[in-house]
């Protein structure tokens, strides 16, 4: 009754048209979700990030659940999940493809899901990172293991010494590193991500991560630039 009334006062908005949405839908409404532009090529060797990350991550599978555009639906969805606090549409993001994972068999290959964490400062503004219900949920799918305590950013103002004495990949490949690495060795590993674009960031994780042994990495986005 009080969350009758309270939608009555503060409807819930689709996070792609910004139309109010009706009591059965969550999120997104009914039209947003049959005209969003799947990313359907996620089988093994035919995702984009293959030819992205060629010669530079050995990747074993990706996948991802959207293209995006510019101005696009897929645009306004992630500006609402990073800006707009709704951190429970990450969840959703999550347990849709996840789902669609389970029914192509990945939960016989991902062990652990790792999501590239946020800048302490970023996640200091926003109290959240945009893809940990993501990747809970999609960990939750393969009955895989979440864990955000080994993949670590480094803060900006480390960024800076490095930038005036190294080149621009390598000022990225030092952004990140990773910590507990024992935990992760041989592991079949799923790294999650909101956007790719030029693949940078996915690089300079894998770099970090791969000082384990014998890891396999695999990736997960909610979307990929077209
Ligand atoms: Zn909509």
């Amino acid at each position: 009754m009080f969350k009758d009334f309270k939608n009555l006062l503060f409807p819930k908005l689709c996070a792609c048209c910004d139309q109010v949405l009706l009591k059965e839908e969550a999120f997104i409404c009914t039209f947003c979700r049959h005209e969003l532009p799947l990313y359907a090529n996620f089988f093994d060797g035919h995702h984009d990030l293959h030819k992205i990350l060629y010669g530079r991550v050995q990747l074993e599978r990706a996948a991802s659940l959207f293209y995006f555009e510019k101005k696009g639906p897929i645009q306004a969805l992630i500006h609402d999940l990073k800006y707009r606090g709704n951190k429970e549409l990450s969840f959703y993001l999550g347990s849709w493809l996840g789902e669609i994972l389970f029914e192509a068999g990945w939960q016989r290959s991902i062990d652990v899901v790792i999501p590239v964490p946020l800048h302490r400062q970023r996640m200091r503004e926003r109290g959240y990172n945009q893809v940990e219900g993501f990747g809970k949920a999609i960990a939750e799918k393969l009955s895989a293991k979440y864990t955000d305590t080994i993949l670590k950013r480094r803060s900006n103002s480390k960024t800076q010494v490095f930038k005036s004495r190294m080149a621009r990949s390598e000022v990225i490949g030092n952004n990140f590193y990773a910590e507990h690495l024992q935990e992760v060795s041989g592991q079949h590993i799923l790294l999650v991500d909101d956007l790719v674009t030029t693949g940078a960031t996915l690089e300079a994780c894998y770099l970090a991560l791969n000082e384990a042994e014998g890891i396999k990495l695999n990736i997960a986005t909610m979307a990929i630039t077209k």
